[in-house]
This record gives C-alpha cells, structure tokens and sequence, in this order.
C-alpha cells in the first residue's frame, strides 16, 4: 500500500508480444516502455493503484528464456517483496508455463500474488488482446479478501478469462486469444462481469513460515518422448549423455511403454547408474497409473517414479528446482511423488 492507502503493484516486462507497442503510423512493433504503455491503455489510472515497472534489459523473447531469467524474476521480486502488494510479469507466450512452473517451486511460501500474463498480438494493435489481459491481471494481483488478505497469493497465468495455477498450465494454440489450458486442476478464478474466485482450490501459505525463494536450478535433464517405432541407438544416445541427472520419459496413455526388452534395460542402466526417471503421459488430461498395465508395470520394474498428472512444463522445473537444491536421489524420489507446489494431484489410497 502506499500513503494514500492504494495497492502497489510491481510490473515486471520480461520481454514478448504483449510489451511491444504498434507505432499505429508506422506499424513498426517498439519495444515496452511503461510511459507510451500507459498512453495506449490510459485505463490502468482508472484502477487506482500505485504501479511501478521494472523491465528487463534486453527484453527478450521467450523462446530464449533460459533458467538464468527465471532466476532473475525470482529477484526482482524478492527484492520488492516487502514494497508491494502484488507483482504482475508480463511475458512472451511460448515458454510462459515454463516459468510460472518454475517461479512456483523458486518462490516458496509465497504470500503474495504473482501473475504472469501476455497477449497474442502487441498493445496498440486495434484488436489486441493484451490490454484485457493486462488490465484484469493487475486487477487480480491487486484484489483482496475481506479480511484484507491476497485473493491469490500463488504464482498464476492469466490469460483470455481464466486465472490458472501457473505450474498446471499449457500453452495449447499458437494462434487464438485462448491460448492456455490446465487440464488437471479447475481455474482459479474466471473474469466475466465480475471476476469469479475459486476460494477452495486456491493455496494459502504457510502463516508461520517466511517467505523464501530459492536461486539454484540445476539442468542435467532429458525428456524422452515415445513413439511407435523407436530405435535402440536413439534411446542409446541420449542414454549415453554425460551429467544426465534425470530423464522423463513422455509415455502413452496412463504410462506405458512398449514391451521391448532392450527399452527396459537401457532404463534398468540408467537408473543403477543414479539417474532419476519419471513417467509422464503424452496425453494432457489424466494421470499416470503404473501398476494398470503391465506395459506400466515394466517401467516401474525399471525404476521409473510415477509423475501424476504433472505437465511436461512442471515436471522439468520441479527436477530442476529440486536438483538444485542438491538433494541426493533418494530425497528427491519421495518429492517427486508428493506435491510441494500444488503441481500435481496425487490419489488417495
Ligand atoms: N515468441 C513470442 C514470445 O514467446 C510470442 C509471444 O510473445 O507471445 O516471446
């Protein structure tokens, strides 16, 4: 809050479609700069709230997000964490469920909201999608309960009308406005009229932990996809890899694997060899099941982990996150199967 009792909300521009201003005359896309951005969406003085901006230097693509740039919104934020209420990342579409996935793990006990948003077509373009997204995201990072709590207080991707738990997102359409999806967990909230809440599906911190964000990521990953038709020397070279630490296997259906001898093998080998293997299905709604089929039954043999119902994007930031920790094998097989972030669903017994 500030002086005059209005929210403050930090604007974080990391680069991406959404920041890039139309010259209307010339049609040449210019890079964000929060003066002209507040020019063509003169609606954000109307929401009353104090908002400063932080913008990355360069801005860059989110093709080019790499871990270091997750890092580096984890500080911004943890640097500002006690001077604003809320903080909104503005950020390129492609790889966005990578980072909110990431920022989810990074920013433990996180009490405050931060909501990652972007739009399929540039501010200034007549017919853009950012300025709705933009304009609810700052709503919703600003937005209170009635005890004068964060009404989300989660890492989360708006995007079109829906409010999603940013480590259960997608990116689903390279073309519409309705770009995201989370197959596996309910929205949590839903812009019409009035922006809808989902009280019970959204995480609450821990009132008697601190707030702590974590820097350390660790990249000796490897997502092998299955597909009909797979040959040996394949799996074998990325098998052969060296500082392989973890490697996910992209399964069929509820998680299984063709039954071909030499395939479980090579996972035999690698999982002797300390590498950490997790089963994740192709499909993007349900959960891996291994003791279904034997087909599952094998990998399970093989010493894969069940993944749940974690997306590609979670899983990869969740290894990551938690070999960066430098937590040994036998630390992070439990974690892997127990949620620490809201990422996956795990059944009860
Ligand atoms: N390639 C762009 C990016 O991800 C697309 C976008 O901004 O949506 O940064």
């Amino acid at each position: 809050m500030n002086n005059n009792g209005q929210p403050s909300i930090l604007l974080i521009y990391t680069g991406g479609t959404i920041g890039m201003i139309e010259n209307p005359e010339t049609g040449a896309l210019l890079n964000f700069d929060f003066d002209q951005f507040q020019h063509y969406v003169p609606e954000l003085k109307r929401l009353h709230l104090q908002i400063h901006s932080y913008t990355f230097d360069p801005p860059i693509d989110s093709s080019d997000m790499e871990p270091k740039h997750w890092v580096k919104i984890a500080q911004v934020i943890a640097d500002n964490y006690e001077k604003y209420d809320g903080f909104v990342v503005l950020h390129g579409t492609d790889t966005m469920a990578f980072t909110a996935s990431a920022l989810s793990f990074m920013l433990e006990n996180l009490a405050k909201p931060v909501v990652i948003t972007g739009a399929q077509l540039p501010i200034g373009k007549l017919r853009t999608d950012g300025k709705e997204n933009l304009l609810t995201s700052i709503e919703i990072a600003a937005a209170r309960n009635s005890v004068g709590e964060p009404m989300v207080p989660e890492v989360c991707i708006f995007f079109e009308s829906m409010l999603m738990r940013g480590n259960r997102t997608t990116k689903i359409n390279a073309e519409g406005f309705n770009a995201f999806r989370s197959y596996n967990y309910p929205p949590l909230a839903e812009a019409g009229i009035n922006i809808k809440y989902d009280t019970l599906h959204i995480r609450r911190p821990n009132p008697d932990a601190p707030f702590r964000p974590h820097y350390s990521l660790e990249t000796g990953i490897f997502i092998l996809t299955l597909f009909p038709g797979i040959q040996k020397e394949y799996v074998e070279a990325v098998i052969g890899m060296k500082n392989l630490r973890a490697l996910i296997i992209k399964t069929y259906g509820s998680g299984n694997a063709p039954q071909k001898p030499w395939l479980f093998e090579k996972l035999k080998e690698l999982d002797s060899r300390g590498v950490i293997l997790v089963n994740i299905t192709q499909c993007s709604k349900g959960t891996v099941e291994m003791r279904r089929y034997e087909t599952g039954r094998l990998l399970l043999q093989a010493g894969a982990v069940n993944g749940y119902d974690g997306t590609m994007e979670s899983t990869v930031s969740k290894l990551m996150f938690l070999l960066g920790q430098g937590y040994s094998k036998d630390e992070i097989l439990p974690l892997l199967n127990t949620s620490i972030a809201g990422e996956i669903t795990i059944p009860e017994e």
